[in-house]
């Protein structure tokens, strides 16, 4: 059985803590090798090496960091089928699924290209007689980020590429159900020219996390997965003293007005909430039709739509929908629907039982639908991360927005409809950190930045764009005088400029 290793100081590198967790491939059930997870040990290793490799790093001017980036960029356009295959074989997701995750994270590498730009500092002259005042923004040290499984390119891309380009050296702890690709990605960094150390893999479970976290090595930690583990990384984090942004779990909901079109919705809904087969922070779960007549008018349509959805190996070309990531996934989605239908749910589409032949063993689950969802039932305020949509109805727009401003998540949210009243209402007094006026998945491009709002992010920061210029850089402003002739003398008050 193959061992997808770590990739410290260079080069791939065997585990040696005597612990390992196998890997799946979802579409078959059958296990296709074994990842290592890292010891205390281990881990401080590649923080060693990461510190080692630092100054270097940082004193490497912004224009050289860039033209390494530049040519990751490339390698990764050129490959990009063969990372594909790769994140298809260990998550399940279809292969033009996986393609997008990459394309998505290779726009975060083409903005940390513009490190010169984006380092670029301000300078006020003359803030007192012969005194200048420059801001600049240095990079934190060793950066540590922590992945989950759902896009195991995509993520580690929304971090390493800013988190270099700013002139910190990343160790990436990538999901251990999918963690081949973070290799590969580490190995084209190399091929690019990147210094060993500067970017380095650690795969693992909470052991490694925590050596990242307790480590005295480690400057700020990136995380994105679920909320209670967010939550967790991000108060041990800050307890010793790191910097932390962590990106939790979501519920998002997608209101749909009465004049609405509902070809469009209906498209919308489909791609938002099965695409992934759900396994996607920004996929729609809930949707909220505004009065009884919209609400049975979409139901009607999504029926159909969902039983017709096309579910196979992600390898398929003709599939729209792969399997779920693992066997244990698929028992925990299964089982919220078996709790919506305990919660009296009305269960419109079942997607329990889905069957592939010559795929008897993959974690297949169907397209499923709930109507009637109530704000109490568990299936409403949990997030379930599968091909689930539930249906709540509300009678008019204010219930429909209290219901996703009183939600506990507050990731991504859409409204459809054709009222530039509503969408305008909507925008400005949602409490979710991405919104989306007749879009449904909402996810900032690279230059700006992503991250929700309540229990979808612990932090000050979102991720890439500028705020993960500011995230991955410290402040310093230096006042400089140059006193040609000017005796100030010694002053004893606080320092005022005249
Ligand atoms: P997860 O929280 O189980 O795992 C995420 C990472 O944390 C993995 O690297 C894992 O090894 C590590 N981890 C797991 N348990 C740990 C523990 N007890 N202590 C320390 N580390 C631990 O998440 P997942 O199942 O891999 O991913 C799905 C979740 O991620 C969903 O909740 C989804 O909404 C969320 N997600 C959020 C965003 C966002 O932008 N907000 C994006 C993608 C995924």
């Amino acid at each position: 059985m193959p061992e997808i290793t770590h990739f410290i100081g260079g080069r791939r590198s065997p585990g040696r803590s005597g612990r390992s967790s196998p890997v799946f491939n979802p579409a078959t059930g059958e296990q296709t090798g074994t990842v290592a997870l890292a010891s205390r040990d281990e881990v401080e290793a590649a923080v060693t090496s990461a510190r080692a490799a630092f100054p270097a790093w940082a004193g490497t001017t912004p224009l050289r960091r860039a033209r390494i980036l530049n040519r990751f960029l490339g390698i990764l356009e050129e490959r990009i089928d063969d990372l594909a295959a790769v994140i298809t074989a260990e998550h399940g997701k279809v292969l033009s699924d996986a393609k997008g995750e990459i394309q998505r994270g290779l726009e975060v590498v083409e903005f940390a290209t513009a490190a010169p730009q984006l380092l670029k500092g301000e300078i006020t002259e003359n803030v007192g007689t012969r005194v200048d005042s420059q801001s600049l923004r240095q990079p934190l040290g060793v950066v540590a980020g922590i992945t989950p499984f759902n896009f195991p390119a995509m993520v580690p891309m929304w971090m390493f590429p800013v988190a270099l380009a700013c002139g910190n050296c990343f160790i990436l702890k990538p999901s251990e159900r999918d963690p081949s690709a973070a290799l590969i990605v580490a190995e084209w960094l190399k091929e690019a020219g990147l210094p060993d150390g500067v970017f380095q893999v650690v795969q693992g479970d909470k052991e490694a996390v925590d050596a990242l976290l307790f480590s005295s090595g480690v400057n700020a930690v990136s995380f994105v997965g679920s909320t209670p583990i967010a939550r967790y990384i991000y108060a041990t984090a800050t307890a010793n003293g790191k910097r932390a942004q962590c990106l939790g779990g979501a519920k998002n909901h997608m209101i749909v007005m009465p004049d609405a079109d509902m070809d469009q919705v209906v498209d919308a809904l489909m791609g938002a909430a099965y695409g992934s087969a759900g396994e996607r922070c920004m996929a729609i779960s809930v949707a909220v039709p505004v009065g009884e007549k919209t609400a049975d008018a979409l139901v009607e349509r999504l029926v159909p739509r969902i039983r017709a959805l096309k579910v196979g190996p992600g390898t398929d070309p003709e599939a729209e929908m792969g399997p779920l990531v693992t066997k244990q996934h698929y028992d925990k989605v299964r089982g919220y629907i078996d709790e919506g239908v305990a919660e009296g749910a009305e269960l419109v589409v079942d997607g329990r039982g889905l069957k592939l032949q010559g795929y008897e063993d993959g974690y297949f689950m169907g397209g499923t639908l709930f109507d009637r969802v109530t704000s109490e039932m568990r299936i409403y305020k949990e997030e379930i991360f599968g091909p689930v949509l539930a249906v709540t109805r509300a009678p008019d727009y204010a219930a429909a927005a209290r219901l996703i401003n009183e939600h506990e998540f507050g990731n991504g949210t859409a409204i459809f409809t054709r009222d530039g009243d509503a969408a305008r209402e909507f925008a400005h007094q949602i409490e979710v950190g991405m919104v989306g006026v007749n879009v449904p998945i909402p996810v900032p491009m690279a230059f700006h930045s992503f991250g929700g709002w309540k229990a979808s992010l612990f932090g000050d920061h979102h991720m890439h764009g500028p705020e993960g210029v500011r995230f991955y850089t410290r402040l310093k402003t230096i006042t400089t005088r140059w006193p040609t002739g000017i005796r100030a003398g010694a002053d004893f008050v606080m320092p005022t400029m005249r």
